[in-house]
């Protein structure tokens, strides 16, 4: 398999493309809206249509379909052909401006969070010409011309997670742009850009299918640990197995056909586990390619043998999966307004944007950790691993003594600067090292020219997460604008600010081990909250300010607030329901099975040894063992099940309902889980019914 130049963006129908098909005035209207946010003239939209259509054919493509993000964290298309019957018995081939700007799908399945009721099916999908469109190939299956669109009901609500996403690009870009005014400066537009880090699991396909919870639930909801998990840091950037390696180059060649400028790989922390980066883009193009990156991991894995786990958390014991998203706000000439520059301490309008930052982190601080919750990443954030949930900034070094000078003086008059590297070694070239360190265990820290928000679970669509910055950060840019456009000395004005607003958040700063028990206890102290689980953070997306916020910025309403807790209750309960079904079958049909037979044959070896005058004591003890805790096991199951059948009384009450699901349901699946584990400790390993940790992370 080559990967040549051509092969580059070749299903992206992107600028390049639309430069070369479209007719000049056509293309610079398109341009407009994409660079600066200028309404799209709906009137080129039919040119803009055959173009689309016409290189659409030429890859191939017989259907186009709007293709969109419901409130499911994955994607949605609904095949078109490109077929419209003339009358006589054959077709032409049609595509129009209408049918690219708009469809009216169904659709009335998808979450709603109670603003449809499921009799109210109207919906419309509307393109973003702000996102390539791109074709869909599927080896030996149908090629499909994908155009992004928002999705909304027919009352103007939002059901995905575009629309909102875009609106807050839109209110990021007019309050940055407010400050910016304030230096001078007057760039046509801002934009909020992020580069997702994507971590995923990759295991043998076989072994995967016979496990029900992988297939189910995409975790295992049962096993024992391995003799080895990944405390030799040996796989962490290790070598790349030769069988990975092939995955990885299709994958690359698919990402960048697609135009996904994939760009870093390795192997991380736990066994068989991965990660890929692409370069980033703006939050909505970065979206819509994540979740194309999601689907192509997947389905490339199943091409090489493997299955791709994007769960948060598959295997108890090892590392989880996350997804590290690298944002930043930069300007249409280019400036990066996340840039400290060679001299931070003299840079105000840098220290305006990162005190706003800090404000916006420090007063949404629940809002930022509902962004990334979701059942799976419940077992990260709070739980034994990292990132913890408490919100915290990592400034690093060099910036955290530039604000310790703001505070404490009002303003900086130095910054630290790297250091020269000698090695010692004379081959090795000096180098002038990095003002400041990284830190791996904060959930917001600064990376020099932007901040890398690190809760984010792997599943989940990155569009809340970055819509929740960029609308905190759009908030807290326009109450500055709202104060320094009336000042009358604008630079002391700003410098007071800064210094006002740094003191004030201060706490919010962290630059230590966000994984240790102290820093738990320092931030309780520093009365930064600590939500321990997803249940309890969405509480903090509909209330009274928080409405008042996104409203005041046009970026969701307080019925579509409302309606995405609803989403969310609703999807945790019924992730927990699968699980403890999934956990109920596989210890009714196939533990409890395994260990009686096996058991049938530990008693039929007892008699024979007795028939002989053996004692059989060893094997009488093991039998016993075995049969105490099938019994639990056995209990365990069947507690279960009645604790399940129980929910059903909370259905109505979406906040109760989950709420049970989590503290009683999930609370109880280490009782079934443990017997299990313990059994499979002492049970022949060929009598275990799926494939052990070992098999699954150590058998790619
Ligand atoms: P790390 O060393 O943190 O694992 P990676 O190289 O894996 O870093 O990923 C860094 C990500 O940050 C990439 O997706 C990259 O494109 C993105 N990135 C780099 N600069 C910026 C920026 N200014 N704004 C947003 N994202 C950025
Ligand atoms: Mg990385």
């Amino acid at each position: 398999m080559e990967v040549t130049a051509e092969d580059l963006g070749k299903r992206s129908f992107c600028e390049a493309v639309m430069r070369a098909r479209l007719p000049k005035a056509v293309f610079k209207e398109l341009k407009k809206t994409i660079d600066y946010g200028a309404p799209l003239d709906a009137a080129i939209a039919d040119s803009v249509a055959i173009a689309m259509r016409e290189w659409a054919k030429e890859l191939g493509a017989t259907h186009y379909t709007h293709w969109f993000h419901p409130l499911t964290n994955l994607t949605a298309e609904k095949h078109d052909s490109f077929m419209d019957p003339v009358g006589d018995g054959t077709f032409i081939t049609e595509f129009t401006g209408k049918e690219l700007i708009k469809a009216e799908p169904d659709g009335s399945s998808f979450p709603s969070g109670g603003i449809r009721e499921t009799c109210a099916a109207r919906g419309y999908t509307v393109w973003d010409c702000t996102s390539p469109a791109f074709v869909k190939e599927i080896p030996d299956g149908c090629k499909v011309l994908c155009i992004p669109t928002i999705f909304i009901s027919y009352t103007g609500e939002s059901l995905d997670h575009k629309t909102p996403l875009l609106r807050s690009m839109d209110a990021v870009n007019k309050q940055a742009l407010r400050i910016l005014k304030l230096f001078g400066k007057t760039p046509a537009k801002v934009t909020a850009s992020v580069g997702p880090e994507q971590e995923y699991f990759l295991i043998d396909k076989d072994k995967f299918n016979q496990r029900l919870d992988l297939k189910l639930t995409g975790r295992t909801l049962f096993g024992a640990p391995a003799p080895k998990g990944q405390e030799l840091d040996d796989q962490y950037f290790g070598v790349i197995k030769d069988k990975v390696s092939h995955f990885m180059r299709e994958l690359n060649k698919d990402l960048w056909e697609y135009g996904i400028p994939a760009k870093t790989q390795h192997n991380e922390v736990a066994p068989s586990q991965h990660e890929i980066a692409p370069i980033y883009g703006t939050t909505n193009v970065a979206t819509d390619q994540n979740q194309l990156l999601m689907e192509t991991l997947k389905k490339v894995a199943e091409r090489n043998g493997f299955a791709c786990l994007l769960h948060e958390k598959p295997f108890a014991g090892v590392n989880g999966s996350g997804k590290h998203n690298n944002w930043s706000i930069s300007t249409s000439d280019g400036e990066n307004l996340i840039d400290p520059g060679k001299e931070p301490e003299k840079n105000l309008q840098f220290q305006v944007f990162l005190a706003a930052i800090l404000e916006s982190v420090d007063n949404h601080a629940a809002l930022l950790r509902l962004s990334a919750s979701s059942a799976g990443n419940d077992h990260r954030l709070g739980a034994n691993e990292a990132p913890p949930a408490i919100i915290s900034a990592y400034l690093g070094d060099q910036l955290a003594d530039v604000v310790d000078q703001i505070i404490a003086n009002g303003e900086a008059t130095s910054s630290l600067k790297g250091k020269v590297y000698k090695s010692g070694c004379s081959v090795i070239p000096e180098f002038k090292m990095d003002a400041t360190d990284r830190n791996r265990t904060s959930p917001f820290a600064f990376t020099g020219n932007k901040f890398e928000f690190r809760m984010v679970g792997s599943t989940q669509c990155i569009a809340q997460p970055m819509m929740t910055l960029n609308t905190i950060v759009a908030d807290t840019l326009c109450n500055f604008a709202d104060v320094l456009e009336k000042a009358d000395d604008f630079e002391a004005a700003a410098k007071k600010l800064v210094a006002d607003k740094l003191r004030e958040h201060q706490r919010i700063i962290f630059n230590g081990n966000g994984y240790s028990e102290e820093w738990v206890k320092e931030a309780e102290r520093r009365g930064l909250p600590n939500i321990k689980c997803m249940v309890d953070a969405v509480d903090y997306l509909a209330t009274p300010e928080n409405i008042e916020m996104f409203e005041k910025h046009g970026v969701m309403s307080k019925r579509e607030l409302v309606a995405r807790g609803v989403v969310m209750y609703d999807n945790y309960a019924k992730q927990i329901n699968i699980e403890a079904k999934t956990m109920i079958e596989m210890s009714t049909k196939q533990i409890i099975p395994a260990v009686m037979k096996y058991e049938g044959t530990l008693a039929a070896s007892v008699k024979d040894l007795k028939e002989l005058g053996i004692s059989a004591d060893t094997q009488m003890e093991i039998l016993s063992t075995i049969d105490t805790k099938l019994a639990e096991l056995k209990k365990a199951t069947a507690e279960l099940e009645d604790i399940v059948a129980k929910a059903a009384e909370k259905e109505d009450d979406p906040k109760a309902w989950a709420k049970y699901y989590h503290d009683v349901v999930f609370a109880f699946f280490d009782t079934v889980r443990k017997p299990a584990d313990e059994l499979e400790k002492i049970v022949d390993a060929k009598a275990w019914p799926f494939p052990t940790y070992e098999e699954l992370l150590f058998e790619q």
